[in-house]
């Protein structure tokens, strides 16, 4: 692009847009991070930072190109939304459900085997795939699927599912309501949605993906939680939840093909409408396309989105019992909690600069600190919420708090290591004997007979570095480091 990042400080820097009239956007990485964008990832953050109505943009360490918008960024306006950067993956989120399992149980390999293969009964990965793919599934009636939707995980829907209703307290949102803050609103956009036949009778095929991962990146984990060894550590751990040695197990997945097909009918609904009025879109690029808050193309983007979110929602809480349940029937006496579920793609209504906005995070993660007004209500007022970044199977994941510092990043952090490599990149790079030595040598397992290349540690930036970032910018502190035992993923 043609200017430059310019450091500010050690794992902070901004980027002039190039109409000097903005706010410039917000970097957050060492320089060798900074150093590690690649141009269409600047050429993308700059293009949002000068969309229509966009007051803030932060791009974060584990930034890489996406569509419109980086991954990896935080775009903020109080005045429009933005359908592309929250995505295609409505609410794609992570949770992390914490068993009494000592470390130790899983050691046996037959064990971790037979846990893979349970859990994979009852929850199946891979594209398309549903419950009645599996044998220990859930069938849930379309009747049902439109109330998850409407209602998200209300008492109701989690005594349907056989989800301990303790959990909605373990959300960063249980539910969504519409874009006037009432339940209505989505019971009314989702009878007009089934107006539609096409989505009519698609929607009992999306409902059976309720508690399933879908295919690519996403994956369940088993991991040994390893707490920091420090006292502020120690005290946010045990108000989270963490046990120190003992098996928790991280997921990441969003709203399966109901979200995607929710999100592209969007795309096609707001692209037709630029078209028809003549509006170019920002710097040219169909995946910002946008509406203005307050007209119907808004209201019912909103709709969309909560009812996708919803759906999200209660299809992680769904896999989290499911797993719960697969555990069990290997190992008798198995207890677990949910430590938390938090999203990483979702525009959220936040106070962001003393105003009120619309804060889209793009692959990036709430981040309040303790004493955060929003928190009141919660378990973790005194603590911050717990933040939950996958890293890459081989170097670990870690459980984060915010810290006061967060503010600058528009109360967000990274959601990850991000992509280094391109799938079709990975696929040139990478030996596939390689890729699953390293995880055998480090005695991970994983479902399938050879693990995805395009989802290699290889193919994700060094996590490492990625932290440094947000500990020198001073965002978030580690409260404790996940080491996987097995991952199961397409
Ligand atoms: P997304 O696909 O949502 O953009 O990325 C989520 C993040 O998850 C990636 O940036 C990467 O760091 C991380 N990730 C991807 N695959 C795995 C995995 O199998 N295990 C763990 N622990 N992290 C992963
Ligand atoms: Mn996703
Ligand atoms: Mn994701």
């Amino acid at each position: 692009p043609e200017t430059g990042i310019i450091p500010t400080g050690e794992a902070t820097g901004i980027l002039p847009a190039r109409d000097t009239s903005l706010r410039p956007i917000t970097v957050i990485g060492t320089e060798a991070i900074r150093e590690g964008f690649d141009d269409l990832c600047l050429k993308q953050a700059l293009n949002s930072r000068e969309a229509p109505g966009v007051t803030e943009l932060v791009l974060n360490p584990d930034a890489h190109a996406g569509y419109g918008a980086p991954v990896g960024c935080v775009m903020v306006s109080p005045t429009h939304i933005y359908p592309g950067p929250v995505g295609v993956d409505i609410k794609c989120s992570m949770s992390l459900l914490q068993t009494n399992v000592h470390k130790d149980q899983i050691d046996d390999k037959r064990v971790r085997r037979a846990l893979i293969e349970a859990i994979c009964e009852r929850t199946p990965t891979g594209a398309g795939k549903g419950q009645r793919s599996v044998q220990h599934g859930r069938e849930i009636s379309a009747e049902l699927g439109q109330k998850i939707c409407v209602e998200g995980a209300s008492e109701e829907v989690c005594a349907a599912l056989g989800i301990p209703f303790e959990w909605a307290a373990r959300c960063e949102d249980s539910f969504h309501l519409g874009h006037d803050r009432t339940q209505e609103a989505l019971e009314r956009r989702f009878e007009k949605l089934c107006e539609n036949n096409q989505f009519k009778e698609r929607f009992p095929k999306k409902v059976d993906q309720l508690g399933t991962y879908g295919g690519g990146n996403h994956f369940g984990e088993a991991e040994v939680v390893e707490i920091e060894d420090n006292a502020a550590a120690r005290a946010k751990a045990e108000v989270f939840g963490l046990k120190h040695g003992h098996v928790a197990f991280l997921s990441h997945c969003g709203s399966r093909g109901l979200g995607h097909d929710l999100a592209t009918g969007q795309f096609r609904v707001l692209e037709k409408m630029f078209d028809r009025w003549g509006i170019p879109y920002p710097a040219n690029d169909k995946k910002l396309v946008y509406a203005p808050l307050g007209t119907q193309e808004a209201n019912d983007y909103l709709d969309d989105m909560a009812i996708g979110a919803n759906f999200a929602t209660v299809n992680h809480l769904l896999i989290n019992a499911l797993v719960l349940e697969a555990f069990q029937s290997v190992l008798p006496e198995v207890e677990g909690h949910l430590v938390y579920f938090i999203s990483h793609n979702i525009a959220r209504h936040e106070k962001v600069k003393d105003k009120f906005q619309w804060v889209h995070r793009k692959g990036a993660t709430r981040a309040f600190p303790a004493g955060h007004f929003a928190l009141k209500e919660t378990p973790f007022y005194e603590t911050g919420h717990p933040i939950l970044l996958p890293g890459n199977p081989r170097d670990g994941s870690v459980v984060m708090a915010a810290l006061p510092g967060a503010e600058k990043s528009c109360y967000s952090v990274n959601h990850g290591a991000g992509r280094q490599m391109s799938r079709r990149g990975a696929f040139r790079n990478l030996e596939q004997r390689e890729v699953d030595h390293g995880l055998n040598e480090a005695d991970i397992l994983f479902n399938g007979r050879n693990y995805p290349r395009d989802e290699a540690p290889d193919a994700y930036k060094d996590f490492s570095a990625v932290l440094e970032s947000v500990e020198k910018a001073d965002l978030a502190h580690t409260v404790a480091r996940l080491r996987a035992r097995f991952v199961i993923k397409d």
